[in-house]
This record gives C-alpha cells, sequence and structure tokens, in this order.
C-alpha cells in the first residue's frame, strides 16, 4: 500500500449496521477533519481529473459535493452538482433508477453540461453503482462525453465496477 492509501484508510471509519442492520457504513468524516489527508484526497482525486482530460467535474449529492467542489477548483475546472430529484431551480434532465428496494431519480441543470465538454464524475463510494451509472447517463443524454469515474472508495463485492462498464463505455473508473 501506498503512503496516500494508508494515509486515506486510516481516516476512514467503518460504522456497522447504519442506517440499517448488515450495512458497514464508510464514514469520511474524521478524513474531511484532517487537512493533511483532505488535501491529499482533493489533489489525487483532481490528478485523476486532468489525466483524463476532463472539463468539468459533477459530484452526486451529497459527499460527492464535498470532495467535488475543491476537486473542481484544485483543477482549474467548473463543477456541476448532481442533485437528487427536486432539488435543483431551473430546467432539469432527470434520470431514475432501480435500488435493492424501489428506485430513486437524480438530476442535472441541462445548462450545465453541452457537446464538448469532458466529465469526470467524483463521489465518495461505489457500492452498487446505480447512482453513478445514473450519472452517466444523464451526462450522455446532454451530448457530453464521459471522462471518467473518480472515487475515493470502491466496495468491491457490491460489484459496482462491472455495472458501471456499459455505461463508462472505455471511460476509467479510478478508485484511490
Ligand atoms: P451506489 O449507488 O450503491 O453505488 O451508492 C450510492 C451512494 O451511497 C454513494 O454516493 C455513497 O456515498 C453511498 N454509499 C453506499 N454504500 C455506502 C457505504 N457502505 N458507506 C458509505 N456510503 C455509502
Amino acid at each position: 500500500m501506498t503512503g496516500i492509501e494508508e494515509l486515506l484508510l486510516s481516516r476512514i471509519r467503518d460504522v456497522p449496521d447504519y442506517p440499517e442492520p448488515g450495512v458497514m457504513f464508510k464514514d469520511i468524516t474524521p478524513l474531511l477533519a484532517d487537512p493533511a489527508a483532505f488535501t491529499a484526497l482533493t489533489e489525487a482525486l483532481a490528478g485523476i481529473s486532468v489525466r483524463n482530460g476532463a472539463t468539468k467535474i459533477v459530484g452526486l449529492e451529497a459527499r460527492g459535493f464535498i470532495l467535488g467542489a475543491p476537486v473542481a477548483v484544485r483543477a482549474g475546472l467548473g463543477f456541476i452538482p448532481v442533485r437528487k430529484a427536486g432539488k435543483l431551480p431551473g430546467a432539469t434532465l432527470s434520470q431514475s433508477y432501480e435500488l435493492e428496494y424501489g428506485s430513486a431519480e437524480i438530476e442535472v441543470h441541462a445548462e450545465d453540461l453541452a457537446p464538448g465538454d469532458r466529465v469526470m464524475v467524483v463521489d465518495d463510494v461505489l457500492a452498487t453503482g446505480g447512482t453513478a451509472e445514473a450519472s452517466l447517463q444523464l451526462i450522455r443524454r446532454a451530448g457530453a462525453e464521459v471522462a471518467g469515474v473518480a472515487v475515493l472508495m470502491e466496495l468491491g463485492f457490491l460489484s459496482g465496477r462491472a455495472r458501471l462498464e456499459p455505461a463508462l463505455d472505455g471511460a476509467p473508473l479510478e478508485a484511490l
């Protein structure tokens, strides 16, 4: 494990049975409270974005906002929030997706993404990949290109990477 991987891992708290029994919640608040770790994480995600030619950063509500905004500033790029349905005031594109029980819907301001944009999606945890997959579908429906998905952590046993593959269409998924 590299130094940065060790630093980041040491600042993630495992909370068993949250928010429901059987889930091991990955709490990043200790990492956010540590300026060295938060800076290292921001720089690593910004590096991935620049290396893959991103021109915009999409952050997924809510922890993807906390990470995506400083990544965008560090990379010198604009930040676009992808929000749960009903939170954005302007004209939106929406995408629904299946959860284990039921479904969910995310939205983006239609004017924020256009042909010619290359978009990097940033979030804390890739779990089933449902949210990230829906965000890639939104990006493509807006006519923009996908630069990739960059996350702090991938929960490999949930197979999000496999679920994302078609929507990535060759773009990278990088997990720190
Ligand atoms: P998914 O769509 O299943 O990949 O998960 C979507 C969102 O849920 C991500 O944005 C994560 O922030 C959050 N999430 C899912 N599982 C966990 C977990 N075990 N610990 C922390 N956050 C999680």
